[in-house]
């Protein structure tokens, strides 16, 4: 883990995302999980220096300066802004569980900010009643790979049960302006490299997607693109895209 992540109430002082609030040293507070996160993984202790970020807010170093059973205060400056996002909207067929919750992770370590879990025909119809969705439980997700990650500002996921009216409805004003792709390993046009504006990519589920799906992508502007035409698992085939398309 590469940078501890304080939530607005940790902060002894105030919001530290309020512009108003004072961007001396602040004093922070951390209990339960994190405490025990923050000893065990960083071996912290007084006087040791740690990347620290606020969510949704700036990056720093913060210093321990107390330490006990209950709870670690440290000293921290917020002086620099978290990486620069990864401007790409990711469309993602809902995966399994399991699948899904690295994959989450995995997405926002790359700095994707705009995430869909979209219901498409080859997507069970179980994957969706899974604990795994509850937003707390993607919320935990997120939070890991930004502290992989070193970055701060937690991507947006929207759930789009309806495949119909999402593409045609939502879809339109959400690609607007962004090249378009749809990852499918039967195409005979390769992924491009290394593209400097937006995108917005759509992956499949373990299924694939079927003709109807291609086909609605395609009446809104997406091109069919691959990696090769060997079909890779569907986690393989966002970290080699993301890479690629970066
Ligand atoms: N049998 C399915 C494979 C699906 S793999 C099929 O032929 O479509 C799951 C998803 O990962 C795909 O829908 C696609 O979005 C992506 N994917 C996997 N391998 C890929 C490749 N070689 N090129 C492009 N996309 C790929």
């Amino acid at each position: 883990v590469n940078l501890i992540l304080l939530e607005p109430e940790d902060f002894l002082s105030g919001d530290p995302r309020d512009p108003s609030c004072d961007r001396g040293p602040q004093r922070v507070r951390l209990g339960g999980r994190q405490l025990r996160h923050v000893r065990e993984v960083h071996r912290a202790e007084v006087g040791r220096e740690l990347a620290v970020g606020v969510v949704g807010g700036p990056r720093g170093r913060g210093e321990v300066v107390a330490l006990d059973e209950n709870a670690l205060e440290m000293e921290v400056l917020l002086d620099g802004a978290p990486p620069p996002p990864l401007p790409v909207t990711l469309l993602l067929a809902l995966p399994r569980p399991k699948v899904l919750s690295r994959l989450l992770r995995d997405i926002t370590t790359f700095g994707v900010k705009e995430i869909v879990l979209l219901r498409t025909w080859r997507v069970e119809q179980s994957f969706w009643q899974s604990p795994a969705l509850e937003p707390e439980r993607i919320r935990r997700q997120l939070l890991l790979g930004l502290e992989q990650a070193g970055d701060t500002v937690l991507p947006r996921v929207r759930l789009r049960r309806r495949f119909k009216p999402f593409v045609e409805d939502e879809l339109p004003g959400l690609a607007e302006g962004t090249l378009r792709l749809l990852a499918h390993p039967g195409s005979s046009l390769p992924c491009p490299r290394g593209v400097s504006g937006p995108i917005t990519l759509a992956v499949g589920p373990e299924g694939g997607f079927i003709p109807y799906e291609v086909e609605a992508l395609e009446a809104q502007g997406f091109q069919a693109v691959t990696l090769g035409e060997r079909p890779l698992r569907v986690e393989t085939a966002v970290a080699a895209l993301l890479a690629r398309l970066s």
